[in-house]
């Protein structure tokens, strides 16, 4: 349903899972969100006074900011305990796995709700599309600690070369060291 590409949200989401690394910049992001905040501020002050309505709708931005910024830090930083690694499984095996399935980013309340919801099992991510905590750019490998949650899937020929450029820009972002566990 959002992998259709018809509205500006939908296109992004696409390019979100095409390109690897890929978010939409904040100001844009922002400049979606503001105006359904601004319908929500005037909706519920008809209904609570304009008080309660903007402590509601606080609440639902920080929400939201909430999830944007666990989101992106799903991509660019590994685990570090149960609940993010919940997130990482689950975020991951919709874009690898199936992206009809575990939409939701934070919590798996609204896809079990909309029976989209599926236990990721190992996660097997195409090697070009390997988030940058995920190996050890010496090897090239799944982090051990990783391997019972995340497998690589093997380029294949032709893209070889894009392989060996993307270790090259994995050794060059740590430069030796181990990334953010
Ligand atoms: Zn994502
Ligand atoms: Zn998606």
């Amino acid at each position: 349903m959002f992998l259709r590409g018809r509205t500006a949200f939908s296109k992004e989401h696409l390019r979100h899972h095409a390109q690897k690394d890929f978010f939409a910049p904040a100001w844009k992001k922002a400049a979606a969100a503001i105006p359904v905040f601004a319908a929500l501020l005037g909706l519920f002050t008809l209904v609570g006074g304009l008080a309660n309505a903007a402590a509601l709708t606080a609440g639902f931005a920080l929400m939201y900011i909430t999830y944007e910024v666990i989101h992106r830090r799903a991509h660019t930083h590994g685990p570090t305990g149960p609940y993010s690694r919940w997130v990482r499984r689950n975020h991951f095996s919709h874009h690898f796995q199936n992206p009809r399935r575990n939409f939701g980013v934070t919590t798996p309340l609204f896809d079990m709700l909309l029976r989209t919801h599926a236990a990721p099992g190992q996660v097997v991510v195409p090697e070009r599309y390997a988030m940058r905590w995920l190996c050890d750019p010496d090897t090239g490998e799944v982090w051990p600690h990783l391997a019972r949650d995340y497998a690589l899937r093997r380029a294949s020929k032709p893209e070889l070369r894009a392989q060996e450029d993307y270790r090259e820009e994995l050794r060059a972002a740590y430069s030796g060291a181990p990334p953010q566990a």
